[in-house]
């Protein structure tokens, strides 16, 4: 019987009396629920793999422009401007992130990891990941096969989606992910990869869900990047023993609750935040317009 990912204590203590990696333990519960075989989950999450390089590269190389306009080729801005704030890797994972979550808001083909407005993010995390360390794809499948297992207790204890949790669910729950995967890819303990997940959890919390005419558009990509980069910062924070001092089960507890506390209009219903600012409104109205314009005729009323 595998571990079914109630919680981070649970999945520590299981894996030592198991005497099983985490990583194995997410491939026991893959085999498990799916009635399916370790080559089978492997060959998947390298497919996956693939899928997620190929729409960093689709993000940077083709025309990247949303029905709405709202979405306007801004990876490929960000990846070709002279000036490096940070570092020339930094621009790089800023971009990557862009990229793969334009795919999505275009309509392209995205690994929703663990949601579609949330798919940037570990594409970019983990392509900038293995080329600044030189890694193999092996350690990068490891990497989200951790991320997996992180995405399981989130969704037992709090919950995935905007729609339930606002954007924190979302982009906050990828950035955890991701910050395990990293800590774990270069070679951190279990201690220190669960740290990575508290301390961006920490980061994310009340993130709400806004998005403007109900379009996974803004702020949806720029979240991603954000969460790309809050991913890396609290992996290096972990990695170097910095406690988060809550742990990460009561900071996934207290993601539940922000969550269940906050009000809908911050739910994906695109009745608050930024959804609800006069230019966010303005733009609502445009896209119904644009809509009702493209319906076939017969549709229209007399
Ligand atoms: S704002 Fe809402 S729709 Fe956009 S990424 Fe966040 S949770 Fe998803």
């Amino acid at each position: 019987m595998s571990y079914l990912f109630e919680s981070f204590k649970g999945w520590k203590q299981y894996c030592e009396s198991a005497d099983v990696s985490l990583v194995q333990s997410v491939i026991e519960y893959e085999v498990d629920q799916k009635d399916s075989s370790e080559e089978k989950i492997m060959t998947g999450l390298q497919h996956a793999y693939t899928v997620m390089k190929e729409a960093v590269k689709t993000g940077l190389e083709d025309e990247m422009t949303s029905r709405s306009g709202m979405i306007n080729n801004g990876a490929k801005k960000v990846y070709n401007h002279p000036l490096a704030v940070l570092s020339p890797e930094f621009q790089k994972l800023i971009s990557r992130a862009l990229a793969a979550k334009e795919v999505n808001s275009c309509m392209g083909r995205v690994v929703a990891a663990p949601t579609a407005g949330a798919s940037g993010i570990l594409p970019g995390t983990m392509v900038t990941l293995q080329e600044i360390h030189g890694l193999p794809d092996s350690k990068i499948l490891e990497g989200l096969l951790i991320g997996a297992g992180i995405a399981l207790i989130i969704e037992e204890k709090a919950s995935l989606a905007g729609a339930v949790g606002g954007c924190q669910a979302e982009t906050g729950s990828a950035a955890a992910m991701a910050a395990g995967a990293i800590v774990y890819a270069l070679e951190g303990t279990v201690d220190q990869i669960f740290n990575a997940v508290a301390i961006t959890i920490q980061c994310m919390l009340g993130l709400v869900c806004d998005p403007v005419a109900g379009l996974v558009e803004v702020p949806c990509v720029v979240r991603n990047a954000s969460a790309a980069a809050i991913a890396f910062s609290s992996a290096q924070i972990a990695l170097a023993n910095v406690n988060a001092v809550i742990p990460v089960d009561e900071c996934i507890e207290a993601m539940g609750e922000i969550g269940s506390s906050m009000e809908s209009r911050y739910k994906e219903t695109a009745m608050g935040g930024l959804a609800a600012t006069l230019t966010g409104q303005e733009i609502a109205n445009r896209v119904l317009i644009q809509d009702i314009e493209i319906l076939p005729d017969e549709s229209l009323p007399e």
